[in-house]
């Protein structure tokens, strides 16, 4: 049914549905409050302005009148109830004047000032109640509005065909678990949404559907888990004392760490079913050494590795470190990228597929029609998230069921990880190698920058590098934008200086060129936008500036911040924000902790699972009423409860879980999960 059928919804308003993406009426069904106003108990005219919030309040009409202020109309009327009397305000509707009248008993809603001796209420609802009227407040749901559509509409529409849309409510749910977990039928669940009696009801309402929209994504993950454990990959043994083998080839003993991850992703490796594991791991964690430990096992099985990162950049940087890590072994590495010439292409190209390369590192260009392996045993994603699913897929295409290791720097919490990443098993080094003197990190107001810019200088005189972080381009008037910083840098702060500049609208050639100058040492300061954000790797460089840090999430301040500290010098970073003291408190984590899952909650809990670095792709979190943070025992209950389904019903083809299968279809978090890699 559309709702366009629905009583109360014209032509037009049905297009403001629409762009509030209801089209259908079980849309509008769907379409829940993200709060309600309590209008059950009005507060005594003597006792309001107690409270924050907005208030309820009763009274009859002792005087209206209408007054200006500047251009604006204001109607004004005295109310008074037995305990005393109160002011109430109507902005801008002098309409109003016309149908209030003295004598009439009013209800009125809004936030109360509290002036002296009187009471003023800034009207948001109001109503008239007839003389012998008893009050009845109920709870009234607050929709999200449309930039036309209020939610006053919006509830209106809904009230007055309810039981036609009630009529359309579908349980998704077996009897069983309804029945176990003590939720409410559908129709009751929706009424509980809509129009609740009590404030405990709506809750309960709203667990069901949490759980519910939780239980797609658990059962998505959990149906992924099971098809993959049904296929067939090549089992990688792990021949006797390798670990010991392969430490006193690597050049400083390894972490607690690193050797706990690389168990994990080798015992992975010598099943038959196909690894697809999640590496998380901070800065300078390590992970190259790890990368390196199950290749390392591939070809010892005889077969052949592929990792692909997402720069040039990032795969030359691999590549480097790879290849001396992997020659005691007896492994060459194969380099595949755009930029490459037709010739060296041909080279690696022909060592990859007659297997006489065990490794190829590169970038997109490995997916290319012509890049084969004589026998792809195991694919390593670098900063996965910025791949798509099809390229990913396209990869281990070049293989057959090969095993795959993700590698990601952004530190997810624990708490997120465990749902967005329902399907991956995942390992996580939590600690540094020793040895590494902590970056010290500054927050500074705006008016200090010239003290930052002399700290800058010093560093640069001293025979290092630094970055100077900006804003992109035209982005916003107010800020400063990065080719206008550069200007500036180049004139008049450091004319006597090399400074270069990087940005996003530079072709990747230039980006290329600015980079490989500034890993050289032939640029002293570069000035660029979070382009440098990832893994990139000068060890000279010791300064990390930030400007106007208050527009970063604080993973991505501590992502950047993690472009110095890389080699054995000192190293700063330096964040500039305005003087303000929220900003001064939050970036206080980021000058006290180094500890990327630390600061990653912190930023998890400031700013909710929408923001997050990293979580954004392919629908992940794209939920209705769920929040992972907040309702994340609910997710570990569905998760329980969808493991015991899909592991008794792997297909989810018994009637009594037919309705689950057309939840998992519905749901965006599901099917993003589903065609996940
Ligand atoms: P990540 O890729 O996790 O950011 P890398 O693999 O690049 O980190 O390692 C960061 C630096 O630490 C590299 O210079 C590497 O050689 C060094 N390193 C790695 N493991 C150890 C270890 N166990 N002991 C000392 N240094 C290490
Ligand atoms: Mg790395």
């Amino acid at each position: 049914m559309l709702v366009s059928e629905l009583a109360g919804v014209g032509k037009e308003s049905v297009a403001k549905f629409g762009a509030l993406g209801v089209v259908t009426a079980e849309d509008l069904l769907e379409y829940f409050p993200h709060r309600y106003e309590d209008l059950r108990f009005p507060t005594p005219a003597s006792q309001l302005g107690a409270g924050a919030d907005e208030e309820n309040a009763l009274g009859r009409i002792v005087w209206v009148k209408e007054r200006r202020a500047r251009h604006l109309a204001i109607v004004e009327a005295e109310l008074e109830d037995a305990s005393g009397t109160f002011i109430a305000t109507w902005f801008g509707r002098s309409y109003l004047i016309g149908s209030l009248k003295k004598g009439m008993r009013l209800f009125v809603r809004g936030r109360v000032e509290r002036r002296l001796a009187v009471s003023k209420l800034n009207v948001s609802y109001h109503k008239i109640l007839a003389e012998d009227e008893e009050y009845r407040g109920e709870i009234q749901p607050v929709y999200p509005a449309g930039k036309e559509l209020t939610t006053r509409k919006i509830r209106q529409v809904i009230q007055k065909n309810f039981s036609k849309l009630l009529a359309l409510a579908a349980d998704p749910l077996p009897k069983a678990i309804s029945k176990r977990f003590e939720f409410a039928d559908a129709r009751e669940a929706y009424r509980a949404m809509h129009a609740p009696a009590t404030i405990e009801e709506a809750t309960r309402g709203r667990e069901r559907f949490i759980f519910i929209e939780f239980l797609a994504l658990a059962l998505a993950a959990q149906i992924k888990r099971v098809s993959r454990a049904g296929q067939h990959a090549q089992a990688l043994p792990i021949p006797a004392d390798f670990l010991a083998r392969f430490a006193t080839q690597m050049p400083f003993a390894l972490t607690g760490a690193q050797r706990k991850v690389i168990e994990e992703i080798w015992r992975d490796m010598a099943r038959e079913a196909p690894m697809n594991r999640l590496l998380q791991g901070d800065v300078g964690s390590g992970k190259t050494l790890v990368a390196a430990a199950a290749m390392v096992l591939a070809a010892q099985n005889g077969v052949q590795s592929a990792l692909m990162a997402p720069t040039e950049i990032l795969a030359a940087q691999h590549a480097a470190k790879l290849a001396p890590l992997l020659l005691p072994f007896g492994m060459s590495v194969e380099a595949v990228f755009g930029s490459q010439g037709a010739k060296a292409r041909a080279a690696a190209v022909g060592k990859l597929a007659s297997g006489e390369a065990s490794v190829a590192i590169g970038t997109h260009a490995l997916l290319s029609e012509g890049v084969d392996f004589a026998g792809l045993g195991l694919v390593v994603i670098d900063e996965q998230h910025r791949f798509g699913v099809e390229q990913r897929a396209r990869l281990r295409a070049k293989g057959v069921s090969p095993h795959t290791l993700h590698m990601t720097a952004t530190p997810i919490p624990r708490t997120l990880a465990q749902s967005i990443y329902a399907d991956l098993d995942i390992s996580t080094i939590d600690e540094l190698p020793p040895g590494r003197t902590p970056i010290e990190t500054f927050a500074l107001r705006a008016g200090r920058l010239g003290l930052a810019y002399d700290f800058v200088r010093k560093n640069v005189t001293a025979g290092y590098q630094a970055y100077i972080v900006a804003p992109a381009i035209d982005e916003s008037e107010a800020l400063t934008s990065v080719i206008a910083e550069c200007e500036r840098l180049r004139k008049s702060v450091f004319p006597d200086l090399r400074v270069g500049l990087l940005h996003g609208r530079m072709t990747p050639r230039e980006k290329d060129a600015a980079m490989h100058q500034f890993t050289a040492g032939q640029i002293d300061v570069l000035i660029a936008t979070t382009v440098v954000e990832v893994g990139v790797d000068v060890s000279n460089a010791t300064v990390m500036l930030v400007l106007d840090a208050h527009r970063y999430g604080l993973a991505q301040l501590h992502q950047l911040r993690g472009r110095v500290g890389r080699g054995t010098a000192k190293s700063f970073c330096l964040l500039i924000a305005p003087d303000d003291a929220a900003q001064a408190e939050r970036l206080r984590i980021l000058t006290e902790s180094t500890d990327g899952f630390v600061i990653a909650e912190e930023d998890l809990r400031l700013r909710g699972p929408g923001q997050f670095a990293g979580t954004q792709q392919a629908g992940m979190i794209d939920f209705k009423v769920a929040d992972l943070v907040r309702d994340i025992e609910i997710y570990r209950r569905a998760k329980a409860i969808a493991e015991r389904i899909v592991d008794e019903d792997p297909a989810l083809s018994r009637a009594e879980h037919a309705g689950l299968r057309v939840l998992i279809d519905g749901a965006p978090s599901a099917r993003a999960m589903l065609l996940s890699s």
